[in-house]
């Protein structure tokens, strides 16, 4: 291609069009500026100062200056929730919706996030009005989910099923979990009031939504019990073999008992070691130690610990065998052994927790639901000693 010499006029003539085009930005940008009130920037340099406090103040006065701006209310609301000033953010939404001119969206919006509020708040009967309106919107899912957590958190468990099912019918993934232990909350409060034949349907239904729920099994067995059926109930608690083999710990104690009401202890004791056999737990190591030292003698006990403590060597295990030590040392010896246990029970105690697995929440007790993160079925029934082992 042949080079003309007056193509080199178009170089000055880009940059004059660049120059241009750089001026207008920066126009734009200083008539844009111009229109933000002052306490924006002064607001704004405080947040990059790390001063929240001071930049509130600042936007809260641009808020009481100029009423239109219901972004900034949303953004000053949000931040008092999450700081916990709930009732700032209940009345920054609240005003917001006394606002005549606001738009439906932003409407719908503001009663959101006051519903949020009041949760956040603990004013659960003011919350629950308020996502009840929100299930027709585009806040459908998330109203939804807020109202499920408020039931649970009143322990509505009939309403708690219904908003289950009503969120798992919109498409927002499987509740079904969750339902069967909110069957079970409800039988065991029936089981509580002593109505055993109560809890029964109620069990049935958990176990029908899903059928590998230990729990509703665990208290079905608890509801033969009560009505007497000992028989079926060691019956029941052995499905638990097949639902969830590691569950079979929290049923250990209930099982021994039922085995010695039959008069059957030697069958419950051989039962359980054969349980203990197939996987090592501390647990069910319990269980059967005290079952031997009551029903036959402190020498089996001895040496079921001792084996248990060499196939997996835990504090928890040396704990147990020092408890059967000391049963059968002399006078002088149980009180050298007294002080070993001590030590090694102090220690040994801070790993017998149950832990979460979703947010790490420890319990000397098991639970259903996590105290911490509130979810449901997290803790393995298992201690934090032995779960650091098979980690
Ligand atoms: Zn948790």
């Amino acid at each position: 291609m042949e080079f003309e010499i007056w193509w080199l006029l178009c170089i000055p003539v880009f940059f004059g069009l660049g120059w241009i085009a750089a001026r207008v930005d920066i126009k734009q940008l200083l008539s844009e500026s111009r229109s933000l009130p002052r306490g924006y920037f002064k607001g704004l340099n405080f947040l990059l100062n790390e001063q929240p406090d001071k930049a509130i103040d600042a936007f809260i006065e641009i808020v009481k200056l100029d009423p239109e701006t219901a972004d900034l209310h949303f953004a000053l609301g949000n931040l008092f929730r999450r700081r916990g000033e709930t009732e700032r953010a209940i009345r920054m939404h609240q005003n917001l919706l006394l606002r005549p001119d606001l738009p439906q969206e932003q409407q719908i919006q503001a009663r959101y996030e006051l519903g949020q509020d009041f949760l956040k708040a603990g004013l659960l009967d003011r919350a629950e009005d308020v996502f009840k309106n929100l299930t027709e919107t585009q806040y459908n899912t998330t109203a939804r989910r807020a109202l499920l957590e408020i039931f649970q958190r009143e322990k509505e468990w009939e309403q708690a099923i219904h908003a289950a099912e009503a969120l798992q019918d919109s498409g927002a993934g499987s509740r079904q979990k969750e339902i069967a232990q909110f069957y079970c909350e409800m039988a065991q409060d029936q089981l509580i009031n002593t109505h055993p034949e109560k809890a029964m349907p109620l069990l049935e239904r958990a176990l029908k939504v899903d059928r590998l729920n230990v729990r509703a099994t665990i208290l079905l067995g608890d509801a033969l019990i009560a009505q007497g059926r000992v028989d079926d109930a060691i019956a029941t608690w052995r499905r638990i073999e097949k639902q969830s083999m590691p569950h079979i710990v929290l049923v250990a104690q209930r099982l021994m008992d039922a085995y010695l009401k039959t008069e059957r202890s030697k069958e419950g004791i051989s039962l359980l070691k054969s349980y203990l056999a197939e996987a090592s737990s501390i647990d069910l190591l319990e269980v059967v130690f005290q079952a031997l030292i009551k029903y036959e003698n402190v020498e089996a006990a001895n040496t079921l610990v001792l084996d248990e403590l060499k196939r997996t060597p835990t504090l928890l295990g040396l704990d147990k065998l020092l408890e059967a030590r000391m049963m059968i040392a002399s006078p002088e010896a149980r009180q050298d052994l007294s002080m070993v246990k001590n030590l090694v029970h102090g220690y040994a105690s801070k790993l017998a927790r149950y832990q979460c697995d979703h947010c790490g929440f420890q319990a000397r007790q098991f639970y259903w639901q996590c105290p911490g993160c509130h979810l449901w079925e997290t803790y393995p029934p298992r201690r934090t000693e032995e779960l650091n082992l098979s980690a």
